[in-house]
């Protein structure tokens, strides 16, 4: 991503604040919430972040190598999803008239009973595609490891949900079961400039899906009018792994679901589960009190924009200032700081819960590390 105009800062009124449907889960729950193993999450040999940790220039055997890992990954330990790509190709400043292929991952889990054009989604997003320079370059917080915690994310809610569902259709509330969500995962293609940043050499992947799902229309008398219109919130990860993040609320009419990424960190902090507190103390969600008057909102330049532009609704999770890697070949995994990656997806999981109403739907705590059967689900 790019932000050309980080320091300045935008006022918007705040004329409509979009009321938020978060309930923020219980220490309790908190407490059942298992943090990513280290075989999931060494750099070197863990599964779900050490694959992507390689160059994946879109079009290059990497790119492809990750994108086998994604689907790989739902196939193995997700099935229920439902799993596609969408593919475009263009051609760059630096493709000598050769069209190059963006292939954007969608992995989706939907309530059994509900049809295509009446549910509403949660969608978790993170690119997944690697800078073409510097040579080599792998991009650990740009966005290897927002990728591994999505992935992390999406199996740690999975059985929960299944559970939800199941007994909202034993209940048989036609009400509540008409008002489910359902999850998206989307890790998107070609979000780097091939030269510079510019409003067609970046972007490729989520330019291309913006547009075609805002002209894919549901049957008629749907209750939404196209694909675009299933998404209740982009919840976008980016440039996260360092050390120490400040992530700024970016717009009012997701302050919301900010201030409930905010008041899980608290608690997280409080119960002794955020394992970089000793280390780093200060509060990442640090804006929660704003709620009137300057909004950067737009400012910084990522996957959300078609998106936005088209008035879909986003929370982006990304650090302001950038992490002292960003786009410099530091940026690996070495230099990733593990403690917070992992708190990434507790945190993450956290929130999910407290806006999917997993509360009740956790298994009991895993069982301590050593013993057989622990698990990193919930
Ligand atoms: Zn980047």
């Amino acid at each position: 991503m790019w932000a050309p105009l980080q320091c300045l800062q935008m006022t918007i009124l705040l004329s409509s604040v979009a009321r938020g449907f978060f309930v923020a889960p219980s220490t309790t729950a908190l407490r059942r919430l298992s943090r990513p193993s280290d075989s999931d999450f060494d750099v070197h040999s863990g599964a779900l972040l050490a694959p992507i940790l390689i160059p994946r220039v879109p079009g290059t055997p990497g790119s492809l190598k990750v994108l086998r890992h994604f689907q790989d990954f739902f196939g193995n330990s997700l099935p229920d999803w439902s799993v596609t790509t969408q593919n475009s190709s263009y051609t760059t400043p630096l493709s000598k008239g050769k069209k190059i292929p963006f292939v954007n991952f969608v992995a989706t889990k939907d309530p059994p009973w509900v049809a295509p054009g009446d549910v509403g989604r949660l969608v978790l997003v993170a690119h997944y595609d690697s800078k073409l320079t510097p040579e080599g370059f792998i991009g650990a917080t740009d966005s290897a490891a927002p990728c591994a915690i999505i992935l992390q994310v999406a199996r740690s809610i999975d059985a929960a949900l299944t559970r939800r569902w199941k007994k909202l259709k034993e209940e048989g509330d036609e009400m509540a079961m008409e008002e489910e969500r359902g999850v998206m995962v989307l890790l998107l293609d070609g979000e780097e400039a091939w030269q510079s940043w510019t409003d067609t050499d970046s972007l490729y992947g989520a330019r291309d899906l913006a547009q075609h799902w805002e002209s894919q229309y549901h049957a008629p008398l749907s209750a939404r009018k196209t694909h675009l219109a299933n998404i209740d919130l982009f919840i976008l990860l980016d440039l996260l792994g360092s050390a120490a993040p400040k992530i700024p609320s970016y717009f009012p009419t997701t302050h919301w679901a900010y201030t409930g990424f905010a008041h899980l960190e608290q608690q997280l902090r409080a119960e002794g589960l955020f394992a970089s507190h000793k280390a780093n103390p200060g509060s990442w969600f640090h804006e929660v009190d704003k709620d009137k008057g300057q909004w950067y909102g737009g400012m910084v330049q990522d996957d959300h924009v078609p998106f936005m532009q088209r008035g879909v609704e986003v929370l982006h999770i990304i650090p302001s200032p950038f992490p002292r890697v960003w786009h410099e070949m530091i940026d690996d995994g070495d230099h990733l700081d593990m403690d917070t990656v992992k708190d990434w997806a507790v945190l993450t999981t956290a929130w999910m819960v407290g806006a999917l109403g997993l509360e009740d739907y956790l298994e009991s705590p895993a069982p301590a590390p050593g013993r057989r059967g622990t698990k990193t689900e919930l």
